[in-house]
């Protein structure tokens, strides 16, 4: 469907720059995934994690799939609720929750797993308050994941920050702090680390110390033993990476599960919480040439767009892209650069490319945007773009391009 006149079609109603949500595809992704995990272990959940993209429509398509939704804020934990979502299947993840957003949770029966000791205390004064409930709380956990004597970590960090940390013995304390709480029982074990390879060594390393300290710990009690995210998904073949398919990750994990829980009755809910692996390949940002400039002899692309659309961290590598063209005539070939909008020297969103220049009215489709890019994407300079969701033809907007009265807020701005 995109050929240059549905792209001008869509230009018409949607502004000349927008982005394009594959319903089909999500979809699929979510399947992929599901049936990776769940051919072989039975008891297995998705949690989608909001921050990735928090886009309504995508978050409420995913929960009608069936995944559970994973928060780290009271902000996304109420877009949750505001989209239908059932509060029991909501998983309350991060490092910063207040009395108020513990005490939410725990009398919405959310799954909530804590990050600290100080939620401990907010804990202990609901359970006091609710004599009768009997509350059910998970725990994030840090420990040594490292593999071959390197520091898995992105960015390199020695140690993560995120979770209560084994090691030092801070667990078995938490553990025990919460043990004494008469009507609170600890059913869950967390471990979210964001690596830099997402190798499937970390997770057989992560599932493997959730489970050893469930079996000692929490033998009675456990509930689910939840890996995080940070697994690949599928990646444009322009990558050229060799990275672990959704049966790889699955293959170990769940192998391990089966092997530390071997009985049927003893298995506990797998969960797993996809983020960049569920959306990153299902947007695409569609952009409008306005002119093609040179300076000395280097040529510039100039489009309706920036940077903060695509990469709002500005890494340097080159997104797989499409140019829809006007006329197929032979045109002048060069390297270039596709620059935007905002008045930075560093807005690319793309370095040197070789091939034909584009021309002025031609549109250019960057694609593999859909992870950490729209939650990201400050209103900066210029009202944020539209959001169209696409699927078997039909187009819907889900979210609208932007206005001045929506930018400078009149309910929040003082003029
Ligand atoms: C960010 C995050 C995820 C998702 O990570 P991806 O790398 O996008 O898959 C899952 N769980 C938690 C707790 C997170 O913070």
């Amino acid at each position: 469907m995109l050929d240059i006149q549905s792209l001008r079609d869509l230009e018409q109603k949607y502004g000349s720059s927008f982005y394009l949500l594959n319903v089909t595809k999500l979809r699929e992704n979510y399947q992929k995934i599901f049936q990776a995990f769940h051919s072989r272990y039975e008891n297995f959940i998705i949690g989608y994690s909001y921050k990735t993209n928090y886009l309504p429509y995508l978050c409420k398509e995913l929960s009608k799939m069936g995944a559970f939704a994973e928060v780290v804020s009271r902000l996304e934990y109420d877009l949750a609720i505001k989209i239908g979502e059932d509060p029991k299947r909501i998983i309350f993840n991060g490092p910063l929750k207040t009395r108020e957003d513990v005490h939410l949770a725990l009398k919405n029966e959310s799954l909530i797993n804590i990050d600290s000791f100080y939620e401990i205390d907010f804990i202990r004064e609901y359970a006091a308050d609710n004599p009768r409930q009997l509350i059910k709380v998970g725990m994030r956990l840090n420990f040594d994941i490292t593999h071959n004597g390197e520091s898995p970590h992105q960015d390199g960090y020695e140690v993560g920050r995120f979770g209560i940390c084994v090691e030092n013995g801070n667990f078995h304390k938490a553990i025990h702090e919460l043990k004494a709480i008469d009507n609170v029982e600890v059913i869950g074990l967390h471990g979210h680390f964001s690596t830099s390879k997402r190798e499937v060594e970390s997770y057989q390393k992560i599932t493997r110390k959730l489970c050893s300290l469930a079996k000692e710990y929490l033998r009675s009690t456990i509930e689910y033993i939840d890996v995080g995210g940070g697994i690949y998904g599928e990646l444009p073949e322009s990558f050229n990476l060799n990275t672990p398919t959704f049966d790889h990750y699955a293959e170990a994990i769940c192998g391990i599960m089966d092997e530390e829980f071997p009985t049927q009755d003893s298995k506990p809910i797998l969960i797993l919480e996809p983020g960049i692996s569920m959306v990153a390949n299902v947007f695409t940002f569609v952009s409008k040439v306005i002119e093609v400039k040179t300076v000395r002899d280097v040529y510039f692309v100039l489009v309706d767009g920036s940077v903060h659309n695509i990469k709002p961290t500005m890494h340097k590598n080159n997104l797989p892209m499409k140019m829809i063209r006007q006329k197929e005539s032979a045109k002048e070939r060069g390297a270039f650069h596709i620059v935007g909008y905002t008045c930075m020297e560093k807005d690319y969103l793309a370095y040197e490319i070789m091939g034909e220049l584009p021309d002025p009215g031609d549109y250019i489709i960057f694609e593999n945007v859909g992870a950490y890019t729209i939650v990201f994407n400050p209103p900066f300079i210029k009202e944020r773009p539209g959001i169209l969701a696409v699927h078997d033809h039909e187009v819907i907007e889900v979210r609208k391009q932007e206005t001045i009265k929506q930018f400078f807020n009149e309910e929040i701005y003082r003029f």
